[in-house]
């Protein structure tokens, strides 16, 4: 596992640098876009209820502000994610994929954090993306009615608890990754990606309004390009969100090529909270 230590510790520190760079380049622009709004005063977000839970109607399609070209062509950088994804020679794999995972928990529990307050359970009654619902089940397999925001809490307080479990994340030297690594990594990562496009569908006019919408689209693009290169989430799985990948991804130096098709119906997802190692590696099952 540590062949070559000082190749490795000097591509960790590089990511970090690269992360703290990202993090704080976020804030800055969070503050001043936050800022502009106060001194603004007569700033207002829409608030406006989305469909109701189990509404029998299907919702119409409405017009995808986040396609909007004017608005697809933003990214804080021109970075080559599709070069940064790969996995570096002498890195093993599993590492590579907990460092990864770790660094993109951060990145979208950042970037949701500032539209938090518009996700409400009044905005947001059912965790939805486009005209799909997704359900949380619980560690007995039990279908939880929850709200988006519900929703986003189980997926944040469950992943938090895995990547902080030195049986799973292992961070010390010596200490091996579990053979169900790989299966929760890509658990992690269908869940997280719920998340982002949860932020697409239903939080962008928010996004633009403080002027985030550059970080979410290159959030999106590094984060699409790392679950491909190292197939993580099932293509169906993204398929709801194609048309973006399709026009993000394409003018990124990579494919942008649709994998699979059919509908994303319901996530799923276990539960919140069981405290043992042991029971925390169940935290996200398969639904
Ligand atoms: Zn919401």
């Amino acid at each position: 596992m540590n062949k070559c230590l000082s190749d490795k510790q000097v591509l960790l520190f590089l990511m970090l640098w690269d992360t703290t760079h990202f993090i704080l380049d976020f804030f800055l622009n969070f503050l001043s876009a936050s800022m502009r709004l106060k001194r603004n005063g007569s700033y207002t977000l829409n608030r406006k209820s989305k469909g109701k839970p189990n509404g029998k109607k299907p919702v119409p399609e409405e017009k995808k502000l986040y396609l909007e070209p004017e608005y697809t062509k933003s990214r804080i950088t021109d970075f080559e994610f599709k070069e940064l994804v790969m996995l570096p020679r002498e890195i093993d794999l599993n590492e590579w994929l907990a460092s990864n995972t770790t660094t993109f928990f951060h990145h979208i529990n950042l970037q949701y954090s500032t539209i938090s307050e518009f996700c409400t359970g009044e905005s947001c009654q059912t965790m939805a993306v486009c005209n799909t619902q997704y359900y949380w089940y619980d560690e007995r397999g039990k279908k939880i009615k929850c709200t988006a925001p519900q929703y986003v809490d189980f997926v944040m307080s469950s992943v938090q608890k895995l990547v902080t479990d030195e049986d799973v994340f292992p961070t010390k030297y010596g200490k091996e990754f579990p053979n169900s690594f790989e299966s929760l990594v890509k658990k992690i990562c269908k869940y997280l990606f719920h998340v982002l496009a949860h932020i697409y569908s239903s939080h962008f006019k928010e996004t633009l309004a403080l002027e985030l919408h550059g970080h979410l689209n290159t959030l999106y693009i590094h984060f699409i390009l790392f679950i491909r290169e190292f197939n993580l989430v099932d293509p169906k799985e993204t398929t709801i969100m194609d048309d973006l990948t399709e026009v993000l991804c394409s003018s990124s130096g990579s494919s942008g090529s649709s994998n699979g098709s059919g509908n994303g119906s319901g996530g799923s997802g276990s539960g919140s909270s069981s405290s043992s190692s042991a029971g925390a590696q169940n935290h996200v099952k398969e639904r």
